[in-house]
C-alpha cells in the first residue's frame, strides 16, 4: 500500500522535526522536506552564531532525520514559484509550512533607510554565508568606530559580541573568507547595545550574557545602578547577576568596549554625508510597570546601526497570512481560511506558527503539536495513494533537479576539505553557482538545470 505522503517546506529545526514526529508516528508515511536553498537546517546554519558551535551540533540530531529512509531532502526548490503550494496540496495527503521568519522587523522612524543602517536579519545572514547576501558585504560600513545594535534580544547580542570580537577568535569559525577579511579589518571600537525598558526586562539569556566576561581583551560599559536588587523570576534574577558581574568586572586594556544603554528608545537616525552618522535616543522611564517615554533626548555617535527588534515570517505563495501578526493563522497547527475554518490538508509548525520565540530546542514541541493535529486528521482517512514518481515528474518536467541529500553530504564535505587547507574546521561555501554545482555531483544526474 502506498503511504501517507507528507510535503515540509523548510527544513530548518521545525521542519525536520515535524518529520521526525512523523516517521516515529505508528503510521505508514513518508516525508518529502523542500528547502529553497540547496543545505538543509534554516537558521541553525544561517541564524546561530557562527561562534556557537554547540548550539550547531544539534544538527548531528537532525541530520539522523534526514538519513531516515522514509525521508527525502529536496533541496533547491523554491515553493511557491517552481511548484504551487496548491498542487503541493494535490500531491500530498498533508503539507506542513515550516518556513520560519526571514524578516527583520523595522522602528518605522525617520531615517530608517539610510545607508549605514542594516537589520540584523541581514547582518547574520551576511556572516554567515547565506548565498543571497554574498554581495551584501560593502552595505556595512565596517569602517565605522561607533555602531549601535538597537534591542535587548539574543540576536542582538549574537551581533554585539561579533562585533567586538578579535580576528583570532573569528577565524574559529566556519565565516566564509570573504567575511572574515572584512570584519577582521573593521574599525569598530565601540558597540552599543540599546535596550528601550530596563535589565529587569532584557530578552538576553544569562548564559549567552556571561560569555561576554570571558573576552577579556573587551571592556563593558554598564551603569551598576540601574540594576533591580533581584527578583522572583529565576531567569531574571540570573541576568541580573550577570550584568552585576559585567558592572563590576575591569577590563583595562579592552581592544573595544560593549556599552549598555537602557532605558532608551531610539527616534530617529541623524544624516550626514549621506549616511546615518548617529542615533537620537529618548530617555524612557518606568511608571507603574509602564515604559513611558519622557522627551528627553540625547544623540550616540552611529556610523553603522543594526536594527534587531525581532522577526517576521513572508507568505507563501497562496497560503493565508495574518499581516499584523506576522505569521500564518493556525488552530494547533491546523492553517485557517479566510472564514476561520482550517484549510484541508495544510499545517505549519516553527515560527511562521508561533512566532519567533524560543529556542532552537522549542521548536521539537511544536512541531510535535502539529503532528498529533495531523493523525487526529487522518483518521478514518486513507491515504490518497500519489507516488513520489508523481512529484518527481512535475519538477523534471519544469527542469528542476533538487539537490539531494548526497548533494548535500558532497557540499558539507567540500566545505570541510576548505575549511581544513585554511586550518579551520570549515568554511562556508557563500555563493549559489557553487552550492549548486558541488550539490550536483553528490549524485549523477542530479542538480538543477540551469537554462
Ligand atoms: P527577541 O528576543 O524577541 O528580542 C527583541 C528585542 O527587541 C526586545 O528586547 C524588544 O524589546 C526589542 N524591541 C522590539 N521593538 C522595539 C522597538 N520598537 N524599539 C526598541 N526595541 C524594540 O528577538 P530576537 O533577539 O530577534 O530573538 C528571536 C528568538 O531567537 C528569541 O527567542 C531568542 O531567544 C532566540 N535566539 C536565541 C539565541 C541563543 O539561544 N543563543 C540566539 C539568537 C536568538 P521589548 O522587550 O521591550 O519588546
Amino acid at each position: 500500500m502506498i503511504p501517507y505522503r507528507v510535503a515540509v517546506i523548510g527544513s530548518g529545526p521545525a521542519g525536520v522535526y515535524a518529520a521526525e514526529a512523523l516517521v516515529r508516528s505508528r503510521i505508514d508515511v513518508s516525508v518529502d522536506i523542500y528547502d529553497r536553498l540547496p543545505t538543509p537546517y534554516g537558521l541553525v546554519r544561517y541564524g546561530v552564531a557562527p561562534d556557537h558551535p554547540r548550539i550547531k551540533s544539534i544538527i548531528v540530531a537532525l541530520q539522523k532525520v534526514l538519513e531516515r529512509g522514509q525521508v527525502r531532502f529536496l533541496g533547491d526548490v523554491h515553493v511557491g514559484i517552481d511548484v504551487t503550494t496548491d498542487e503541493l496540496g494535490e500531491l500530498y495527503d498533508a503539507v506542513v509550512f515550516a518556513t520560519g521568519a526571514s524578516v527583520g522587523r523595522r522602528l518605522s522612524i525617520p531615517g530608517e533607510d539610510l545607508a549605514g543602517v542594516c537589520s540584523a536579519t541581514d547582518f547574520v545572514a551576511w556572516y554567515s554565508g547565506h548565498p543571497d547576501h554574498a554581495q551584501a558585504g560593502e552595505s556595512f560600513p565596517l569602517a565605522a568606530e561607533s555602531v549601535v545594535v538597537i534591542g535587548a534580544g539574543n540576536v542582538a547580542l549574537d551581533v554585539a559580541r561579533l562585533l567586538a570580537k578579535s580576528a583570532e577568535d573569528l577565524a574559529q569559525t566556519d565565516m566564509p573568507p570573504h567575511v572574515l577579511d572584512r570584519l577582521v579589518c573593521s574599525n569598530v571600537r565601540d558597540v552599543h547595545l540599546v535596550c528601550r525598558r530596563g535589565p529587569e526586562h532584557a530578552k538576553f539569556t544569562a548564559k549567552e550574557l556571561r560569555e561576554l566576561l570571558e573576552l577579556d581583551y573587551v571592556a563593558t560599559e554598564l551603569d551598576a545602578d540601574l540594576l533591580p536588587a533581584g527578583s522572583q523570576d529565576p531567569m531574571t534574577a540570573a541576568n541580573l547577576k550577570a550584568f552585576a558581574d559585567i558592572a563590576a568586572r575591569e577590563v583595562v586594556h579592552g581592544q573595544r568596549t560593549l556599552h549598555f544603554h537602557f532605558w532608551s528608545r531610539p527616534v530617529e537616525f541623524l544624516e550626514a554625508g549621506g549616511a546615518v552618522a548617529a542615533v537620537r535616543l529618548e530617555r524612557v522611564q518606568d511608571v507603574d510597570g509602564v515604559a513611558v517615554p519622557t522627551g528627553e533626548v540625547t544623540e550616540l555617535k552611529a556610523g553603522m546601526v543594526v536594527r534587531s527588534v525581532g522577526y517576521h515570517s513572508t507568505p507563501v505563495g497562496t497560503l493565508p497570512f495574518d499581516d499584523s501578526l506576522g505569521r500564518v493563522p493556525h488552530d494547533a497547527g491546523r492553517v485557517l481560511g479566510p472564514d476561520g475554518r482550517a484549510l484541508n490538508g495544510h499545517y505549519v509548525a516553527g515560527w511562521v506558527k508561533r512566532g519567533p520565540t524560543g529556542v532552537v530546542g522549542t521548536n521539537r514541541a511544536c512541531a510535535a503539536d502539529t503532528v498529533v493535529s495531523i493523525l487526529a486528521d487522518w483518521e478514518g482517512q486513507p491515504p490518497r495513494g500519489v507516488t513520489s514518481d508523481e512529484v518527481d515528474r512535475v519538477l523534471s518536467e519544469r527542469g528542476i533537479r533538487p539537490v539531494t541529500y548526497d548533494g548535500w553530504l558532497s557540499i558539507d564535505s567540500e566545505e570541510l576539505s576548505r575549511g581544513q587547507v585554511l586550518g579551520r574546521a570549515r568554511t562556508k561555501i557563500p555563493d549559489w553557482e557553487t552550492l549548486r554545482r558541488v550539490g550536483a555531483s553528490g549524485v549523477a544526474g542530479l542538480g538543477r538545470d540551469t537554462d
